[in-house]
């Protein structure tokens, strides 16, 4: 097997996310692979920014304005790029947000939008994804944004981790359902990656904040979002042709589990 299976020409993505941190730098790398990437986010004009970045670095994109919690608005997005492209090869789902808040001062409207964008928006994206996939008879890749939440407790992240935690158990069971269709599933579990989430995470103290975290890691540094990117290009292509139902982790090696 040579290099050439990182070599995605003629193949379609889907990119949920793609305005910013992670999603974008995973749209555009997926780009120079050589797919045709269709890049959607809430942040409409943000979509569009990046489609117009990779075209205009000789790439192949479309922008998508597209909330993921609307079930409808993912259907579409879907056929569009299936008309736009004759197939869809790759989805990333990576559209997400952080919340933060004590267990005992979590309500119900938390819970509700945690849940609606970390995990029914990753839901409803693999279900159309992989349906479209099946209906294109040509396999696919599909790969969850998960989080290093998912291997660890910690104060305030009862929502987005319990929604992280939902979405490996979708990649697991999805992996175990789409398999015979050559549709692999598998998720990116990330550490601390510098990105405007976790600019936001901690306002004022983002300089501190990093170098602490970095401290911490193996690595001795935090992530930046072209080291997921780099991730998400692994398991979409056919290097991984023997991967599914896996958690990769780029976290600098902050935590090994098993
Ligand atoms: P980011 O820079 O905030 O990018 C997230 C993007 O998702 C934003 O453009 C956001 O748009 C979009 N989005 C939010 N809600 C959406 C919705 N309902 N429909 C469509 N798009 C929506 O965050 P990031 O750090 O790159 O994170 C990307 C993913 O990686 C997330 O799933 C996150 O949980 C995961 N992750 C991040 C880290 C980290 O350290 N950064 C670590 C582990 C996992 P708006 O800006 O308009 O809200």
């Amino acid at each position: 097997m040579g290099i050439g299976v990182y070599e995605l020409t003629g193949r379609t993505a889907l990119v949920t996310g793609a305005a910013s941190g992670i999603g974008r730098a995973t749209a555009a790398l997926l780009a120079q692979a050589g797919t045709s990437v269709h890049c959607a986010d809430l942040d409409g004009p943000g979509a569009r920014a990046t489609a117009e970045r990779i075209t205009a670095d000789g790439g192949a994109a479309h922008a998508h304005p597209l909330d993921v919690t609307d079930r409808e608005q993912v259907r579409e997005t879907v056929a569009a790029a299936v008309r736009a492209d004759g197939r869809l090869d790759i989805l990333a789902a990576v559209a997400g947000i952080m919340h933060s808040s004590p267990v005992l001062e979590t309500d119900d409207a938390d819970l509700e939008r945690v849940l609606a964008v970390n995990f029914k928006g990753v839901l409803y994206s693999c279900q159309e994804a992989a349906r479209a996939m099946i209906a294109g008879g040509a396999g696919g890749s599909i790969v969850t944004m998960a989080s290093g939440a998912v291997d660890t407790g910690a104060p305030g992240l009862l929502c987005y981790g319990a929604a992280k935690a939902a979405v490996v158990q979708l990649t697991r069971t999805l992996a175990t359902e789409v398999g015979r269709h050559g549709i692999r599933v598998n998720a990116v579990a990330p550490g601390w990656i510098r990105t405007p989430m976790t600019a936001r995470r901690t306002p004022g103290a983002q300089h501190g904040t990093e170098q602490a975290m970095g401290r911490a890691a193996p690595l001795g540094r935090v992530g930046e979002p072209e080291d997921v990117a780099h991730s998400v290009l692994y398991l979409a292509s056919d290097a991984a042709s023997f991967t599914t139902g896996q958690i990769l982790r780029p976290n600098g090696g902050v935590a090994m589990p098993w």
